[in-house]
């Protein structure tokens, strides 16, 4: 049972609470508590579930009118809004080894008797990457192991070029998107994905239906739309996608890929890569499959082929909104999505369904009497699977208001069991510890934040324990892309949280037709009790935001990660230069022709210029002034008596901090990314840059552009100081 660790109503003050509000905020927050039911995540999980829902199909509508009229019957205030998009669907695909033997790839994931819903083939969309160019090419193959950049670096050494050549990549270590972007620039005509079992397949344990792993004809669907440039409808960057939107000729839209792609299973792709000859594959590149990997050119010969209907399909979000009773113009907005590339119970449902419990048990309270300060509004998105569509076109769409109104965004996007994942804005680091501390993990007699704090400390790099065990706070991930706070944080520059339950259960049902509630109550949360944690945390999150006297924001976190950051950077541009000049002693003192076996063919890399030392005294001195608003606005809010003068204004301007980190040009050859402190990484994808423009400048060796983005980093920080110190001069009026 779990009674004694969670603090007492008579405990310390919540952050941004008076005592007397402390109280009655614990007081709702019990009975919210009692409210989400595992019974019922579970059936709003089957009905979810149970039919294909991806944009355009008519469960994804019907999914999407059944939510409404379920938020509607609890009596909130919701509707649908619609927005139309680009969204591409297969006509034809193939993918054939034609030389030196035949195989034509199957492209198709069998259903499995013991699988009830693995059967719905006329309704599943079928194996493909949406946002694949068109094209149909034959040329010979080449393996790029994850075909990211490094890996190319290796091909060049090798004297290997992709240049006219299809490439087959594995699936993992960056975004998918990535590998296509990556293959046309060096010259790839066309490219294909595969999951290998290595990272994805028996290799990690038993394969589905006996184990959760992918079996050998499961193959994972996904965008590979460039959304490191902007996510959304690729013909309206930058605007809601609504029916009088201008919209770019086909042509014109920058996310499709340069070349055709399509993703297979390690059945299709075991032949392909047993026909290649070549240098035998490096040891980190080779995978599990029951063979020699080699790298080609060929002997192996590819035909690849993809036809899509450029269709524009219709999206629904659902939005409920609850009107805040002192503080209606400060907005918190929570979202799910609730489409998926097939039935996806796991992705979204496991989270969406959790999102509905929250948006159940706030009804409830309301009905008991119940006042947030501020407005609520739960929206659960469309479209998300294809390129954060949903949330990137009603963002868009409502940009004016989201900027002027908007304090925090708070996300979720599948969950399962194990430990809580925080990640989002470190001006919020504090504030969800807090929340982790007030949370009964499922399992263990204890709040998640201890678990978390236990597990991390198991797991943490020896130098990294003493700081997680002296630090009150559990330091959370930056964010960078791959669900729907994209384009509140990255676009918008509104604080935001990503929040999921998760580590215990591996699988590889990941975008394939055997995501369904029937893999879902075997192998994962089968009892739903990480649901119900997920709804319990994420309803605490969005009433403690709700309720706050003051909005708990809290900038020395923020400042100490930004400090992190900084000393990254350093040694990061340190780091480059070091491995140059050492290379370039290397290649004079003849240590690669040495090395060199004259039976194999390996390219002594070039000598490079040394980089030039960057001017990092802009993001210091940035630095430097939020160090001081920071400790200005402690001492103001530490000396606040919180029950004893409206704080409206103050609210009003805390709201808008978050806002000082973008920059309205946003980042180089992206200007659709405002965000001067989080973005996905280029070549990275989901993965997060910090710091962006400076880190990818250094990364990239361009030292002249590092040097202007140290000057536009430290701007941001002076504005975000300036910002606190505004809301500091406020509290102390
Ligand atoms: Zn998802």
């Amino acid at each position: 049972m779990f009674l004694s660790a969670i603090p007492a109503a008579d405990g310390p003050s919540l952050q941004g609470f008076s005592p007397d509000s402390t109280t009655s905020e614990r007081a709702w927050e019990t009975k919210f508590k009692a409210i989400p039911s595992a019974d019922r995540l579970r059936e709003y999980m089957q009905r979810l579930s149970a039919r294909p829902h991806h944009v355009g199909s008519p469960y994804d509508k019907d999914n999407a009118e059944w939510i409404l009229a379920k938020f509607k019957e609890w009596g909130l205030n919701a509707q649908i809004e619609t927005f139309d998009v680009l969204f591409p669907t297969p006509r034809e695909r193939a993918v054939e080894l034609i030389e030196p033997a035949r195989y034509t790839a199957k492209l198709e994931e069998p259903a499995l008797s013991v699988d009830p819903t693995s059967d719905q083939q006329k309704e599943q969309l079928p194996i493909y990457n949406a946002y694949s160019v068109d094209g149909d090419v034959t040329a010979p193959l080449v393996y790029v192991n994850y075909g990211i950049p490094d890996d190319y670096e290796q091909l060049e050494r090798l004297g290997i070029s992709v240049k006219g050549a299809i490439v087959i990549a594995r699936y993992g270590s960056s975004w998918r998107g990535i590998k296509p972007k990556v293959a046309a620039e060096h010259g790839a005509l066309g490219c294909i994905i595969y999951s290998d079992p290595r990272e994805d397949g028996y290799f990690q344990g038993d394969v589905f239906p006996t184990g959760a792993w992918r079996p050998r004809e499961g193959a994972q669907r996904g965008s590979v739309m460039d959304m490191p440039i902007y996510p959304g409808d690729p013909l309206t960057p930058g605007v809601g996608a609504t029916p009088d939107a201008k919209r770019l000729p086909l042509s014109e839209a920058k996310t499709i890929t340069k070349i055709p792609v399509l993703p297979i299973s390690y059945a299709d792709a075991q032949p392909l890569l047993a026909a290649l000859k070549g240098p035998v594959a490096p040891a980190n590149w080779r995978g599990a499959l029951p063979m020699t990997y080699h790298i080609g050119p060929g002997p192996a010969k590819v035909h690849l082929k993809v036809k899509s209907n450029w269709d524009t399909k219709r999206l629904y979000d659902v939005v409920a909104r609850i009107p805040g009773a002192s503080e209606a113009d400060v907005w918190i907005v929570r979202g799910n999505h609730h489409d998926a590339w097939v039935n996806g119970a796991e992705d979204p449902v496991s989270a969406a369904n959790a999102e509905m419990e929250e948006a159940r048990g706030l009804a409830e309270l309301l009905k008991q009497g119940w006042q947030p300060k501020r407005s609520i509004i739960y929206c659960v998105w469309d479209g998300e699977e294809e390129g954060l569509l949903g949330s990137t076109e009603w963002a868009e769409a409502h940009a004016g208001e989201l900027r002027a109104h908007a304090a925090v965004y708070v996300n979720s996007d599948g969950n399962g069991r194990g430990y809580l994942q925080m990640s989002g804005s470190h001006s919020l680091e504090k504030f969800i510890n807090g929340v982790a501390k007030d949370i009964a993990d499922p399992e263990k007699d204890y709040p998640a934040f201890k678990r978390l704090r236990l597990e991390r400390i198991a797991n943490a790099a020896p130098a990294d324990r003493d700081e997680i065990r002296k630090r009150g706070d559990l330091r959370i991930g930056a964010l960078g892309s791959g669900s729907d706070y994209t384009a509140f944080l990255d676009h918008l520059g509104i604080a935001s949280l990503d929040l999921g339950y998760g580590g215990e259960d591996g699988g590889g049902i990941y975008h394939s037709i055997y995501d369904d509630f029937y893999w879902y109550t075997h192998f994962a949360d089968t009892d739903f009790r990480y649901g119900r944690a997920l709804a319990e945390t994420i309803g605490t999150v969005v009433m403690r935001l709700a309720d706050a006297d003051l909005l708990p924001y809290d900038f020395t976190n923020f400042t100490d990660t930004v400090q992190k950051y900084a000393d990254e950077l350093d040694k990061l541009w340190k780091a480059k230069s070091d491995e140059i000049k050492e290379r370039n002693k290397e290649i004079e003192e003849g240590v690669f022709s040495a090395i060199a076996d004259p039976k194999k063919t390996l390219i002594p890399p070039k000598v490079e210029d040394v980089p030039p030392f960057l001017n990092f005294a802009p993001l210091r001195n940035g630095l430097e002034t939020l160090q001081r608003s920071t400790e200005h606005y402690e001492k103001a809010a530490q000396k606040l008596t919180l029950d004893k003068k409206p704080l409206t204004a103050a609210n009003r301007s805390l709201a808008q901090v978050e806002r000082a980190l973008t920059l309205p040009d946003g980042l180089p050859g992206r200007p659709w990314f405002k965000h001067q402190i989080y973005a996905p990484g280029m070549y990275t994808g989901y993965g997060v840059k910090t710091i962006p423009g400076v880190r990818e400048a250094i990364e990239q060796k361009n030292w002249k552009q590092a040097d202007e983005q140290l000057v536009r980093a430290g701007k941001v920080l002076e504005n975000e100081a300036a910002a606190i110190e505004a809301v500091a001069a406020e509290l102390e009026k």
